[in-house]
């Protein structure tokens, strides 16, 4: 690995960026309603709001688009496109969609049912909200280690508790349960891993019931490179050949492909089962598109086609998540309290531990997304009391989440260690000071509860 952890490309485009000053900044956050998703992103200096869609794209992608085929039906880009998808996954069925969450909308509409259970390690905010809109009920069954966020080191902490699980199904009922929906890398608690292990396991223990498995899979490539450094037995192991194993225990695979297939735009749906497949092309007929686009253009299924290749090359990999570690260790270096180890797409700042005199019900990690932006012109984003807070469907009262989190997400290719210099930097000078911080009020939310972060607005206590 000497000196392997570099950048291994170099870069042929820039983009300017501009700066802002601090008294614009407090203005501009007045007008978002202290909710960052309403800033208008040229007034970001770094934008760690999500690693999705923000990918910076390499020559061979932008040439492959120029031979885009925009054929309505049979065209050539899908079929190059459904070649690298089988190459990576290692499932027959390929159906394209414009984004992960339309891939998110036909697992609704195929695997869930009004009253029925899905369960997983902990579902993404926007499968979440199928589920509320479907009337299922989506259970998180994330290790303990993994509900953590001061937990000491796992090195898989993205893992089922198979012993939960099982609980589960005999409390529920195998019948209750329409999918077990394993997310990889898991998002909501740090990036973090799920183990080859588990994953055969959960499969084995679902398949024993008659339930079918779903794999999303954004991060397929990054929970792979993590299972090759972390797992005994795949150190040797091509990245590709991990990726099939990890596909080979599931029925379907969602990904959103703005993720680890490094484009801008675009999703998958893929299976093995035939009878879902044809479902699912039903609904992309429907919603997205004929089946051989998917609501992308034929350049965009180019695209996708190479930069699926191009996220699981290993030298890649290994830049990558050495990247996300430097800033884990810039930031432990200045005393910020993070979740350990650094996961796959960014590091994850524990609200609590940073703001302890702020409670939950004050949004401490919304409360550090506000600072940091007010202080650097950096945008990152609350995965806690907001993103994840419920309400008890009986009493209204608020049920708070046991993981407070501000995640900075690290787009792909994108940024260097310089701009992580600013952040640590910064996060570092607003802990020296951060008892100067008090909370916020929340003033407004959206419609679906699980998906109230996009458009909450909160005010200054
Ligand atoms: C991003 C993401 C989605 C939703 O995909 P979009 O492309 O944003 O629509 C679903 N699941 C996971 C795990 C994701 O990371």
């Amino acid at each position: 690995m000497k000196y392997m952890t570099a950048e291994p490309f170099r870069i042929k485009v820039v983009e300017h960026i501009g700066r802002s000053t601090r008294a614009e900044r407090t203005g501009y956050l007045e007008q978002a309603g202290y909710n960052v998703f309403k800033l208008r992103a040229e007034h970001v200096y770094i934008d760690c709001l999500t690693d999705s869609g923000a990918s910076a794209m390499s020559a061979n992608q932008w040439s492959a688009m120029m031979l885009g085929d925009e054929s309505y039906a049979g065209c050539r880009s899908f079929y190059r496109l459904e070649e690298s998808v089988r190459d990576v996954f290692g499932l027959p069925y390929v159906q394209p969609t414009h984004q992960g969450r339309a891939a998110d909308n036909f697992i609704g509409h195929i695997y869930m049912r009004p009253g029925k259970y899905v369960l997983g390690n902990m579902h993404f905010d926007s499968l979440r909200g199928v589920a509320e809109v479907h009337g299922a009920h989506a259970v998180d069954l994330v290790i303990a280690e993994g509900a953590r966020g001061d937990s000491p080191y796992h090195p898989f902490k993205g893992n089922i508790d198979v012993d939960r699980m099982r609980q589960s199904i005999a409390e529920l009922g195998a019948d209750q349960i329409s999918a077990v929906i394993i997310t990889v890398t898991c998002n909501n608690n740090g990036g973090q891993p799920v183990s080859m292990h588990n994953i055969r396991a959960v499969s084995e223990l679902a398949r024993a019931h008659g339930i079918p498995v779903v794999l999303d899979s954004a991060r397929l490539a990054e929970n792979a490179w993590f299972i090759r450094c972390r797992e005994p037995g795949y150190a040797d192991r091509p990245v590709k050949d991990i990726t099939r194993e990890m596909c080979s225990y599931c029925d379907t695979a969602i990904m959103s492909a703005k993720k680890d297939a490094l484009v801008n735009i675009g999703g998958l749906f893929v299976t093995r089962d035939e009878t879902v497949f044809r479902q699912a092309n039903q609904l992309a007929i429907m919603h997205e598109g004929f089946i051989t686009y998917g609501g992308l253009a034929g350049r965009d299924l180019e695209a996708l086609a190479v930069g699926l290749q191009e996220g699981c090359d290993e030298s890649y990999l290994a830049y990558r998540t050495a990247q996300v570690s430097y800033l884990g260790e810039q930031l432990k270096a200045r005393g910020v309290p993070i979740i350990e180890p650094t996961g796959g797409h960014g590091v994850y700042v524990d609200g609590r531990r940073f703001f302890p005199h702020i409670a939950q019900a004050q949004f401490p990690s919304q409360r550090l997304v506000v600072a940091l932006y007010q202080e650097a012109g950096v945008r990152a984003v609350e995965l806690g009391a907001c993103a994840f807070g419920r309400r008890d469907p009986d009493t209204g009262a608020d049920i708070w989440p046991a993981l407070e989190c501000m995640r900075i997400a690290i787009a792909r290719r994108v940024y260097t260690n310089s701009h992580l210099d600013v952040i640590a930097a910064a996060l570092g000078d607003i802990h020296a000071d951060r008892d100067a911080c008090r909370g916020l009020r929340l003033v407004y939310e959206g419609p679906i509860t699980a998906m109230r972060h996009f458009t909450a607005g909160f005010a200054l206590l």
